[in-house]
């Protein structure tokens, strides 16, 4: 049996594109962008990963009924466990809670829960705090730069990738490996939500 993860750097809404990467043992990545979470789950169907590695909320605080301004559940806060963690390690983030990312947050949860239903390991990754665990440069510095450094992680067949988005969703996968390997470190509260991210720290001493 060879491994296969997936890796979605999954958009807010489902008119957007979300970079998606199968990768297999050997590192090599396949590449490319779906729009809605029926094209989502059927990828899923169709290629039975082992992990599915989404770059995405996947759980809101704990308390927490929704994400609305106008529920009393709001007192219950903003930050997750795992965020607080993030914030230790001075890795940057957006809340939950913060304008656009509830859309996303929703829409995360939504298809964790359809795809944990299927039977499906699904894990919440964040490529940018990997990233800067794994000295990769993020995004904001380009995409030449990005991609280079997954090409020195030893990722195959992403030379002409050009989207952000897919080039995420390489490192969602890598980190969907890393979790299927046994060798990642998990942010959080098991009971509300964890991040799972890499170990190896180029850029940060984790003791
Ligand atoms: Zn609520």
């Amino acid at each position: 049996m060879s491994m296969k993860i997936l890796g979605i750097d999954l958009a807010g809404v489902e008119n957007r594109d979300s970079g998606v990467c199968l990768l297999d043992e050997e590192l090599n990545a396949e590449v490319f962008s779906l729009k809605s979470d029926d094209e989502i789950i059927s990828l899923i169907m169709k290629t039975r990963p082992d992990v599915i590695a989404i770059d995405a909320p996947l759980s809101i605080p704990l308390g927490r009924c929704c994400l609305r301004d106008k529920c009393s559940c709001k007192n219950k806060g903003h930050l997750r466990e795992c965020d607080r963690a993030l914030l230790k390690m001075k890795i940057k983030f957006f809340p939950v809670t913060l304008g656009p990312m509830r859309k996303l947050t929703e829409r995360g949860m939504r298809l964790k829960e359809i795809i944990e239903g299927k039977g499906f390991k699904v894990i919440e990754v964040y490529p940018g705090g990997a990233q800067d665990m794994l000295g990769i440069p993020r995004k904001k510095k380009g995409i030449d730069e990005l991609r280079k450094g997954l090409l020195k992680m030893g990722i195959k067949g992403i030379s002409k990738v050009k989207s952000h988005d897919e080039l995420d969703a390489v490192t969602s996968a890598l980190v969907g490996k890393m979790f299927f390997e046994d060798d990642y470190l998990a942010l959080g509260n098991p009971e509300e939500g964890l991040i799972i991210m890499p170990k190896r720290s180029n850029a940060w001493s984790l003791t």
